[in-house]
């Protein structure tokens, strides 16, 4: 099966690649060597073109100013961010659709609208130390007091956290006839009760930080509860399967920058006195990963289809399982390979091969590990048959 990318696609694979290897890819190994660290002015200039290009609004609908652009073109553009190293290409906020189903017109207004045009970003909690897997474990409570919520919780991982003026964070209800249900807050970053517990270093070498964040008796208003009481995990849902799928596609990018880079070396790098790629085990590396990616991207961009076709969304969320799983164990893989056809070269931390082998390991963890999505791909399996889950043949 070949894929055939449709004339808006192809538009947005040209200038967001342009975006990338003009503006992003320079900046790589400055970031790797200052902690993740760009000049600000430089970041600066990023999100602006970022927004230029319309990135930032390609998941909201037309009526709010966006463009609403297939799921296709969304991935495609994904795709090529993730061919920068550094996550120098998160240099935007991103309103995403489900939240105009979710939020109500003052939210839309305060906090989506503003994401769309860059004045707000965000970070998203939900994960705790005894809850990651399993999101249903979560101990965060929200206890309703008279026009507030008071949420109680401890959150770890939440990515961007230190750029972020906007925190979704995800509660159980502590009492009340929904007590025991999930709910869906925006909050405000700089909120009284909120404090870092601790700011861990992890494998890559990111501007966007992971801390452990502590809320401690903070106050929202009512009016911040997304949807109703009980609605959380429905966001969260959306939110999961919107994030695998450009998980995949970024996936999909780096994989495909990593099998170009390796390809260009080993036709230039001799050993005994041959380039090699004449000596077959290089070869079958670079094949393995050819193959590799091509399933990957295949698999990637019909799931996005798949949404832009009305598939039901159970099927949907399969699909984006489907994909992620396929698509960042591929990219590890060809991350793998690539440091060993640049053989030392491979092991330095200016080589994009290194940078991405640290890079990728993460997207086999989060937003769910590898082990979920194949508990969700089973589940699938068995409640909707194999033709409910990719589609008959
Ligand atoms: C860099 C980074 C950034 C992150 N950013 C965010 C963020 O912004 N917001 C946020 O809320 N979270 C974030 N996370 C958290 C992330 O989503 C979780 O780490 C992930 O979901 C796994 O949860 P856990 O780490 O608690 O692992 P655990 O749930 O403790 O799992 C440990 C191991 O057990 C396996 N396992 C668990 N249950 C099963 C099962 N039923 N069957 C088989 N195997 C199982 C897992 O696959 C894994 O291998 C981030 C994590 C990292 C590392």
């Amino acid at each position: 099966m070949s894929f055939h990318l449709p004339p808006s696609a192809l538009d947005w694979q040209a200038k967001v690649r342009a975006f990338v290897d003009e503006e992003l890819i320079p900046w790589e190994i400055e970031a790797e060597m200052n902690g993740g660290e760009i000049p600000p002015d430089v970041a600066a200039r990023h999100e602006r073109i970022a927004i230029g290009l319309g990135l930032s609004r390609m998941d909201v609908p037309v009526a709010y100013g966006g463009l609403a652009a297939p799921v296709l073109d969304q991935v495609v553009a994904a795709e090529q961010i993730g061919r920068v190293t550094n996550a120098l290409g998160w240099c935007y906020p991103e309103a995403q659709g489900w939240m105009f189903e979710a939020c109500s017109a003052d939210q839309l207004e305060r906090f989506v609208l503003p994401m769309m045009r860059g004045e707000r970003h965000f970070c998203y909690a939900i994960t705790e130390e005894g809850a990651g897997s399993n999101v249903d474990d979560i101990v965060a409570t929200a206890r309703r007091d008279g026009g507030d919520y008071v949420i109680d919780a401890v959150k770890w991982h939440v990515t961007s956290a230190n750029l972020a003026d906007t925190i979704l964070v995800q509660a159980k209800m502590a009492e009340g006839r929904n007590a025991g249900t999930h709910g869906l807050f925006f909050v405000e970053a700089d909120a009284t009760g909120i404090s870092t517990v601790r700011n861990p270093a992890y494998s890559h070498t990111y501007r966007h930080h992971h801390p452990i964040l502590r809320f401690d008796g903070v106050r929202v208003p009512a009016a911040n509860l997304i949807g109703r009481e009980g609605e959380g995990m429905d966001f969260t849902y959306a939110w999961f399967r919107r994030e695998r799928l450009m998980i995949a596609a970024r996936a999909c990018g780096a994989a495909e920058r990593l099998i170009e880079e390796a390809r260009a070396f080993a036709a230039t790098r001799v050993v005994g006195g041959v380039p090699i790629a004449e000596h077959q085990l290089v070869q079958a590396m670079l094949a393995d990963s050819v193959v590799d990616l091509h399933a990957a991207r295949l698999v990637t961009y019909e799931a996005a289809a798949a949404h832009d076709r009305g598939l039901d969304v159970k099927a949907l969320h399969a699909r984006c399982s489907i994909a992620k799983l396929l698509a960042s164990e591929a990219a590890g893989r060809i991350a793998d390979r690539a440091v060993q056809i640049f053989g030392g070269r491979g092991y330095m931390r200016e080589n994009v091969a290194e940078r991405f082998l640290r890079e990728l390991r993460v997207d086999r963890i989060w937003e769910g590990t590898s082990e979920i999505q194949r508990l969700i791909i089973a589940n699938g399996l068995m409640k909707r048959g194999l033709a409910g889950t990719i589609g008959a043949s």
